[in-house]
């Protein structure tokens, strides 16, 4: 095996497009390296519910086939990509993470996954998740907990820490998330990957299980920000069937990657080098601002005066979108049905007891209560204030500056049960991720080096709505300055 094909499985989802292009492996050869490292991986790791062997491999040989006639290859041929198992892919089963979606398979397609497969992408598999994505460890899973590739002993971030956790074992090049709070960012961060948050409506929700509509999104997971522009491009664009989906004209986003960004400005947030800031974060995050200086930015101290009030806001409007999702999961219209129950409540309470985790029940009771007549004035209207005063400082901010730029977490991978018992400390991780989507902007995580124990920490990058294009170049221009992006978990 030449030195282009031995470790096909720590390749770029574009170095692996090369690799077919020059006839040196083919989409089967990629698909069976990344299936075996799944089956050497997998008992430690747990990235994935269900791994799609059969489908994956016939997918792969169907895709050498129309090479072989010369036929045209769709943007991501032959690429294996994993997805969160809260996006619904026809005919296997979507289970959110969740028991009262067990024995759910959905009769119809995400848009994604009708991109991915227009692509010519490998569907490979789905990945674990916090329950109904709600939770930054993956721990909230039914399933099991996924690890950290970088220390077992971790968890990897979540609510997509199956996704990102594929990724940085290498048994996926890239992978889909969603993002209601940070989901894909806060796991990227931790798994020293590339996570990024498009603006809300650059991707069709249609098929992913809804957590908050107005603050979830479909992105990326991947090694580097050139797979990342690909996939975004793969994925973004109208959809008829997401209201909420723009018709902007999806910009070339691999074709201006990289041309640097120049003269441009970054702003850095007072409110996110404040108390509980790891000193380790904040040394590496530093340090790739001196990087971005180095390139041309001009660094700039701005404030985003209502950051303060970002988890709580989020936890109101969050849950009360949630308590009204999670309704169709009553063992009627949706999910699990209790076998012993006496009367209709009966079997309602009992299905939906059976079903959900205490999680999802803490928050449906959260947001039940701040969406009831009594107090939805001074809970739920008001968190809609300040939601949207949160948006009205990001766009002071982008009057005068193309990024902000700042930690992506406070800290790096904690240890698995170290915060488990404690829903506060736990929320307390999405402190800088929380606010961009209650602003509905867009957020990229890039890996920025590693603390003492060697996990590794990430850098985010936000930028005004519709600037992924803007945002990637930047992001590009550190990340060619710098190796993050090359390494890769030994995972043992
Ligand atoms: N951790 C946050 C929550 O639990 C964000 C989750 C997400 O983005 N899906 O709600």
């Amino acid at each position: 095996m030449s030195t282009t094909t031995s470790n096909l499985t720590e390749k770029t989802a574009c170095e692996l497009i090369q690799i077919q292009a020059n006839n040196e492996a083919s989409a089967e050869t990629i698909t069976r390296a990344f299936l075996d490292l799944i089956k050497a991986r997998e008992p430690k790791v747990k990235s994935f519910l269900k791994i799609n062997e059969e489908t994956a491999l016939a997918t792969a040989k169907s895709i050498d086939l129309k090479r072989a006639k010369g036929e045209k290859l769709g943007l991501l041929a032959g690429v294996p990509i994993a997805v969160k198992d809260n996006i619904c892919i026809k005919g296997t089963a979507t289970t959110c993470g969740s028991k009262i979606l067990e024995n759910f398979i959905p009769p119809y397609d995400a848009h994604v996954t009708e991109k991915l497969q227009q692509a010519d992408a490998v569907i490979i598999g789905k990945t674990n998740l916090d329950e109904f994505a709600m939770g930054s460890s993956t721990e909230n899973s039914a399933y099991q907990t996924t690890r950290n590739p970088w220390n077992l002993d971790c968890i990897p971030g979540g609510s997509s820490g199956g996704s990102a956790a594929a990724v940085a074992a290498c048994e996926a090049p890239i992978s889909l998330g969603s993002d209601t709070g940070g989901s894909i960012r806060q796991p990227a961060s931790l798994c020293g990957i590339v996570g990024l948050k498009p603006t809300y409506g650059r991707v069709s929700r249609y098929g992913l299980v809804a957590y908050a509509s107005s603050l979830d999104q479909i992105g990326t997971f991947s090694h580097d920000v050139a797979d990342t522009a690909l996939l975004l491009k793969v994925i973004a664009g109208k959809d008829e069937r997401d209201s909420t989906c723009t018709s902007n004209d999806v910009p070339d986003y691999t074709k201006s990657l990289d041309v640097p960004v120049k003269p441009f400005t970054i702003g850095v947030a007072k409110e996110y080098f404040a108390g509980g800031l790891d000193p380790e974060v904040e040394k590496s995050v530093r340090e790739a601002l001196d990087v971005l200086k180095s390139k041309g930015a001009t660094i700039k101290e701005i404030s985003l005066p209502h950051s303060a009030y970002a988890i709580a806001t989020y936890y109101l409007v969050a849950t009360a979108e949630a308590s009204s999702n999670l309704a169709r999961y009553d063992g009627v219209h949706y999910g699990h049905r209790s076998k012993d129950h006496k009367n209709l409540i009966d079997m309602y309470c009992k299905s939906r007891g059976e079903g959900f985790g205490s999680e999802v029940k803490r928050r449906i009771l959260l947001g039940n209560y701040s969406l009831s007549s009594g107090y939805i004035d001074a809970y739920y209207l008001k968190a809609l204030k300040v939601r949207r005063l949160i948006r009205d400082d990001f766009d002071k901010a982008f009057a005068g500056c193309d990024v902000v730029a700042g930690p992506t977490s406070p800290t790096c991978a904690f240890k698995v049960g170290e915060k488990s018992s404690d829903p506060l400390a736990m929320y307390l991780s999405d402190i800088y991720t929380i606010s961009c989507n209650l602003a509905g902007i867009p957020g990229i995580s890039i890996p920025c080096g590693f603390n003492s124990k060697n996990l590794p920490i990430g850098l985010q990058l936000l930028g005004a709505p519709f600037s992924e294009e803007k945002l990637l170049r930047i992001a590009r221009m550190y990340e060619k300055e710098t190796n993050w992006h090359l390494k890769r978990a030994k995972v043992c």
